[in-house]
């Protein structure tokens, strides 16, 4: 075949796809397009997924009649003048294809009038054929609908999620926007069933509380950080509300919804070793700073962006998200039914519970707290050291240790039973990172350096490693195929095993995927103190009790284990009395 220049329609085709993959990517551009014209409304209505219809309209400043047909014209946009303005861009739009793109694989009609005409305008467009503009009677505004979508790209078609993913796809993206535009009015309908509705009041918790159910709401913790030009303000659960994955953690920079992988890590960074490994937080945060500090253009859907000052952003979201967190004070014991509570952050009690979920999207929540006590009056009868003490426990007597697993100690607020391993676990890796962090790690040489012999593929997996080892105190050098010599190890883990430490911790390496670039020392790590530790099941001198305690009362998160775990439970003096009716139910 010759070269030759492709027809219009097939060209815009081509460029649709990489705007419109699917309805919800339709539905965000038509209410990026309403939010540029600064509705206080907005109402979505879905046929079928968006396969049959989308239609989005809006209370905006609207479109003057005369520029209607350019309004579905490729590269028109009414939010760019000159290549600088590429720079410092302030609307959601501005690549000026949305609109052509949508309306070249779909029916599309365009209805819009501004507050100075009289009569508004209609333009339909079939496949990208646009019929000429039309006189019609129309409220202030714009409404867009697209019908039949994909109806001539078949490939397309095909390759459509089921209805429910799609219409759980447009849910997600709706409640999105409607988190991040408080003050408009969210209306969003499937099939005629109301599905999404807010108020338009500015309050970003009432709308938490219809996406996410009034208990999950409740708990999240408010961020509020600002600092030379940057904000970020928004919302993060508790340690003891996660989820099994990242999809939960929304991001918005400058009014705009980004998948911006480094933010997540910062937030993660923040949670770090608070979290059970595996499980994400729910976050919803704004982030705002000055348009040319920030690049938009980088990505066909605008999904990414990039910062001029990457790394200043990315701390500023991680103390700001860390200082949240530890603000937190722990929701306080529920009811008798739950004698011993879990006193740490983290997801201990066995209660796992879905949020009622009034739009039926964004459920499967699942709290480690039981999180009904919050606002009843018990939660100021939780004792002070409770509210006190995310941080630090107080000084404990050791009472003694019982089934060679666990230790009980008594502290001024009541009764803790402390798990050995979980605890010696946060106790070593809080000092060995100490020691990281000032880059002196006392290694103890090996009198005789002992050689592992390794699969070949964990070999690899092992050089990989090395340099992280390298830094936490490991000498571990090759030595032979895939054979590795241990001259030293850390003095924190003297008299253990060298050869079945490293042989142990290979296999952790396997069972992982890639870590994250700099959280990769932590978490090595910690594997490394779970190794370790202390077993469940080991008798322990009293002297090595009491060396634990001490130990764990000197740790800066001493109630989770690194990875998350509870390292104790609090029965507190509060509680047994009212379990003993020294005191009347309140
Ligand atoms: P972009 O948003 O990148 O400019 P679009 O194709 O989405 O490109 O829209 C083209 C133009 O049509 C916009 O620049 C705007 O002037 C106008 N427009 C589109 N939707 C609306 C709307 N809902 N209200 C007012 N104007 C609109
Ligand atoms: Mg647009």
């Amino acid at each position: 075949m010759p070269i030759h220049i492709l027809p219009p329609e097939i060209a815009s085709q081509i460029a649709a796809g990489e705007v419109v993959e699917r309805p919800a990517s339709a539905v965000k551009e038509l209410l990026e397009n309403a939010l540029d014209a600064h509705a206080r409304a907005v109402t979505i209505a879905i046929a079928q997924a968006g396969r049959q219809l989308i239609e989005v309209r809006d209370d905006g400043h609207g479109i003057p009649a005369d520029e209607v047909p350019l309004a579905v014209t490729r590269h028109a946009t009414s939010k760019l003048a000159s290549a600088a303005d590429l720079f410092r861009i302030a609307t959601l739009g501005f690549r000026g294809e949305a609109l052509a793109s949508i309306a070249s694989v779909s029916r599309l009609t365009l209805t819009s009038r501004t507050a100075a005409a009289e009569t508004g305008t209609r333009i339909l467009v079939d496949g990208g054929h646009a019929a000429p503009p039309e006189k019609v009677a129309a409220p202030v505004g714009t409404t867009v609908r697209v019908e039949n979508l994909f109806y001539n790209v078949p490939a397309r078609l095909k390759f459509l999620k089921k209805e429910v993913t799609e219409r759980r796809a447009i849910n997600t993206l709706v409640a999105r926007y409607a988190l991040a535009y408080p003050q408009v009015r969210f209306k969003l309908q499937h099939d005629g069933k109301p599905s999404l509705q807010t108020s338009g009041n500015g309050d970003r918790r009432a709308i938490l509380a219809a996406l996410y159910g009034a208990d999950v709401a409740r708990q999240m913790l408010e961020v509020q950080a600002e600092e030379e030009g940057l904000r970020l303000t928004g919302f993060i659960s508790p340690t003891g509300l996660t989820r099994s994955n990242r999809r939960e953690m929304t991001f918005f920079v400058n009014g705009r919804w980004v998948q911006d992988l480094p933010l997540n890590r910062a937030i993660l960074q923040a949670y770090h070793t608070l979290l059970m490994v595996g499980r994400f937080p729910l976050t919803v945060l704004f982030l705002d700073v000055p348009p040319e500090s920030v690049d938009v253009n980088v990505h066909p859907t605008k999904a990414e962006v990039r910062f001029r000052e990457h790394d200043r952003v990315f701390s500023f979201v991680q103390r700001a998200v860390r200082r949240a967190i530890l603000a937190y004070a722990p929701v306080p014991a529920g009811g008798a039914a739950q004698l011993w509570t879990a006193s740490g952050g983290a997801s201990g009690s066995a209660a796992a519970w879905t949020a009622s979920s009034s739009s039926g999207t964004l459920t499967d929540w699942e709290a480690g707290h039981a999180p009904a006590a919050a606002s009843a009056p018990d939660a100021a009868a939780s004792s002070a050291a409770e509210q006190a003490s995310f941080g630090g426990i107080p000084i404990l007597r050791l009472v003694g240790q019982v089934g060679a697993t666990y230790l009980i100690a008594e502290g001024p607020d009541g009764l803790y039973l402390i798990d050995q391993h979980a605890a010696h676990e946060r106790a070593l890796f809080e000092k060995l990172m100490a020691q990281v962090r000032t880059q002196n790690i006392p290694a103890q040489a090996l009198l005789s350096p002992v050689s592992v012999t390794l699969p070949p593929h964990q070999s690899d997996l092992l050089n990989e490693q090395l340099p992280v080892l390298q830094r936490l105190g490991f000498e571990v050098v090759p030595f032979g195929p895939n054979t590795f010599q241990v001259r030293a190890m850390p003095s924190l883990f003297g008299g253990q095993d060298p050869a079945q430490a490293l042989r142990a911790l290979v296999e952790d390496f396997e069972g992982d995927e890639t870590p994250l670039g700099e959280e990769i020392e932590a978490r090595v790590a910690a594997r490394v103190c779970k190794r370790m530790a202390v077993k469940g099941g080991q008798v322990l001198t009293p002297a090595e009790q009491e060396a634990l305690l001490r130990s764990l009362e000197a740790c800066e998160s001493p109630r989770t284990c690194p990875h998350g775990r509870p390292t104790m439970l609090h029965l507190s003096v509060d509680m047994l009395e009212r379990q003993f009716g020294r005191r009347g139910a309140r």
